[in-house]
């Protein structure tokens, strides 16, 4: 019973890269408390993730993957050597993926981007270190006049802010790795750069070629994702708030108020919603955290997102392990003191019964101080709609798909587990509760919370059960 206390609610995904990677790795950052393991796309070849892939694989069937695609995202070609710019400097840039740069002249990876952008434009490169206005325009060149000084280098990030782009919602190295995405069977594919409605379901489209049921996670970088976030919603399983573009893309002041508002948009939508970049970004160099990113992770948590995210700390950073252990210790004492989203009532028009249910079990289960809520689960809805008010107990979720226990993974304050199919109500309570008993020592006069449905376990959830342990062992 100590482990169900002691459990953290809000996820933890780690963003790992082949070079720093093996079983043991893997192995000590799960039982440090990581629940999700993200590959970027963007940095590995599909040769290099299938082995990390494998490797998680082989610690745990409960460790979720994630993939991130590069999406309709502008970079710099090759710079070599790099070119130094002072501020006041004019270079050109040019749009042609396949040339180098030389002398002043850099090119980026998409042919329209001259045509697209206007005189009097500012241009960011390198997560915003360079910073350029566009002073001229002639036929395939812009001249621009550097803001700051600094080097600029091969594949860096190009952000031109308020400017959209008529780029393909995915290229081809995006199609790839959705193939192999879809035949490893990995759980969440996270896509870049999401702009509107149409980014998702180019991914759906690509995953029904191979009828695979991996989740889309959009990634918010940008206004255009900001603006469009309820349609987005309405075709994707959840959020990420990829704090690393978005900053560039919009003022980085208004970042606290933009994650605000998405997360309560997610948790509104019952929608697993995910607060990554810079957590704890020191611990890259230093084994504690600055004061200023144990507030930043708690002041997520405080505003109810379901995970945080670990992207340079656990991916090459020199205290990986630290990271994920920081993340829980904070995560635990937040969580004491945080607060529920009772006051909202976050009804399914599809679902109505089993969504009132489920806001009476949660607040059931604070008000009678109940050990646990449990749930049987085909899909994971009812699960994330008891996950969505954020309530004080732990929702276990016997799942009866292992792909639902992973997609779990991501969803606050529950505890997937997988169970086999039921054929009858009362064997899905016997064997949920013989579980608590052998996972979790419950003692016998523990008071639980059941939701269950009575009409087949495709059906939703019918009703509420409350009792002791001993209890509901003897009337099952
Ligand atoms: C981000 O920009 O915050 C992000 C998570 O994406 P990436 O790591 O691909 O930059």
């Amino acid at each position: 019973m100590e482990y169900l206390r002691n459990q953290k609610k809000t996820k933890i995904v780690a963003t790992i890269s082949d070079r720093n990677c093996s079983t043991e790795f893997i192995k000590r950052l799960y039982h440090a408390g990581m629940d999700v393991v993200r590959l970027n796309s963007a940095h590995q070849e599909i040769s290099d993730a299938e082995g990390v892939i494998d490797m998680v694989r082989s610690v745990s069937d409960e460790i979720a993957i994630l993939i991130d695609t590069k999406g309709p995202e502008i970079r710099t070609t090759t710079v070599e050597p790099a070119i130094e710019v002072q501020a006041g400097d004019i270079i050109e840039i040019k749009s042609d993926p396949t040339c180098s740069a030389h002398d002043r002249t850099i090119y980026v990876n998409y042919t329209g981007f001259v045509d697209d952008v206007q005189t009097g434009t500012l241009i960011l490169i390198d997560d915003g270190y360079m910073e350029f206005n566009v002073v001229d325009k002639k036929e395939d060149t812009l001249y621009c006049e550097a803001i700051t000084s600094g080097f600029l280098k091969s594949r860096k990030s190009v952000n031109v802010p308020k400017t959209s782009f008529n780029l393909p919602s995915l290229n081809e190295k995006d199609k790839a790795f959705i193939r192999f995405a879809a035949e490893k069977q990995i759980d969440f594919i996270a896509h870049s750069f999401v702009r509107h409605k149409e980014d998702v379901m180019a991914v759906q489209q690509e995953l029904d070629k191979y009828n695979s049921d991996i989740k889309i996670i959009a990634k918010i970088e940008n206004q255009q994702g900001v603006d469009h976030l309820a349609e987005i919603l309405d075709h994707a399983y959840g959020i990420m708030v990829a704090r690393g573009d978005l900053a560039v893309e919009i003022p980085f002041e208004r970042i606290p108020g933009v994650q605000r508002d998405i997360i309560k948009m997610c948790n509104e939508r019952k929608k697993p919603v995910i607060v990554a970049t810079q957590m704890l970004h020191s611990m890259i160099h230093q084994s504690r955290p600055t004061r200023a990113e144990v507030n930043d992770v708690a002041s997520a948590i405080f505003r109810r997102t379901d995970a945080v995210m670990l992207s340079g700390e656990t991916a090459f950073g020199a205290f990986p392990v630290e990271s994920v252990a920081t993340m829980k210790k904070i995560a635990i004492e937040v969580e004491k003191s945080k607060e529920d989203n009772l006051e909202y009532t976050f009804v399914d028009k599809q679902r109505k019964i089993p969504s009132h249910l489920a806001k009476y079990a949660v607040e059931a289960s604070m008000d009678l101080n109940a050990r646990a809520i449990i749930a049987d689960t085909n899909t994971g809805r009812t699960p994330r709609s008891l996950s969505s008010y954020h309530g004080k107990k732990p929702v276990i979720a016997l799942c009866y798909s292992r792909r639902t226990m992973r997609e779990l993974a991501l969803s606050y304050g529950v505890i997937p587990m997988f169970m086999e199919p039921r054929s009858t109500p009362q064997e899905f309570i016997r064997n949920a509760i013989n579980n608590l008993r052998l996972k979790f020592h419950v003692p016998d006069d523990s008071l639980i919370v059941v939701i269950a449905g009575s009409f087949g376990y495709t059906n939703g959830a019918s009703y509420v059960e409350i009792g002791t342990v001993e209890n509901l062992i003897k009337s099952h």
